[in-house]
């Protein structure tokens, strides 16, 4: 787990296999998301390496109902209730009522390659075939900024799963982007502003229209859900993502 400063109050982690991030606002603290099931460790590591306790955090938003973002998330609730909030087309996956991720299958018929073998490796090993669902998690209401340390606003961005939400942190200038743009995976050896390849995600068509709700965005920073941050204008972050 490696702690990124993005600005003076947020945060980027990189887990094993998926980052999630923190938000600060004095003693408080929101998270998006929360990587794999055996990433709760880390995910207390890095509450605590930013010198704060599990106890600070104020709630959870969900970038999409996928075990590399919402895996630590019930592990985390049993040591401290929170709120947990998400797109409402992702509350079927969070109950466990319906799925829109890659099948072992996908991943394994893609074993012959040697980085997706590697991978597929790592995140077995995190966790990636537990059944994790939070039941409790609310549903976001419309564009309104959430009342959660950082002030977040979701921005819909369908396509990945059919409720992907990013969000924006006003005043930090930055987008948490999910899986809706990454900068990064282990099994592409592209760098650079990018969409998921395309057996991951439930509708790539709709992702790549989503793009536009995040080339509008007047903020500098992408926190991805893979890959580094990334710095620069949004518009050409996406851009990027397309060519
Ligand atoms: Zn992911």
């Amino acid at each position: 787990m490696k702690v990124r400063r993005a600005t003076t109050d947020v945060f980027l982690v990189e887990g094993v296999a998926s980052n999630w991030v923190l938000v600060r606002d004095g003693h408080d603290l929101t998270l998006i998301d929360a990587g794999y099931p055996k990433d709760i460790e880390d995910v207390v590591a890095s509450v605590e390496q930013i010198g704060h306790r599990i106890e600070d955090v104020r709630g959870v938003l969900i970038t999409h109902a996928h075990i590399d973002h919402v895996g630590a998330i019930p592990a985390l609730l049993r040591r401290h209730t929170v709120p947990t909030f998400a797109g409402e087309r992702e509350l079927p996956m969070l109950v466990g009522e319906r799925h829109e991720q890659a099948t072992t299958w996908d991943v394994v018929s893609r074993c012959w390659r040697p980085r997706v073998a590697r991978w597929a490796v790592t995140i077995a090993r995190a966790g990636a075939q537990t059944h994790v669902s939070v039941p409790e998690t609310q549903a976001l209401q419309s564009d309104s900024a959430l009342d959660l340390p950082g002030a977040p606003r979701s921005v819909p961005c369908p396509g990945h799963t059919s409720g992907h939400t990013a969000y924006m942190l006003p005043d930090a200038g930055v987008v948490v982007t999910g899986d809706a743009l990454i900068t990064g995976h282990p099994i592409v050896a592209r760098t650079g502003p990018q969409l998921l390849p395309a057996f991951f995600g439930h509708d790539s068509a709709q992702a790549f229209a989503s793009l536009d709700a995040l080339a509008e965005l007047d903020v500098d920073t992408v926190l991805p859900g893979h890959g580094p941050i990334w710095r620069g204008s949004l518009r050409s972050a996406v851009d990027e993502a397309r060519s």
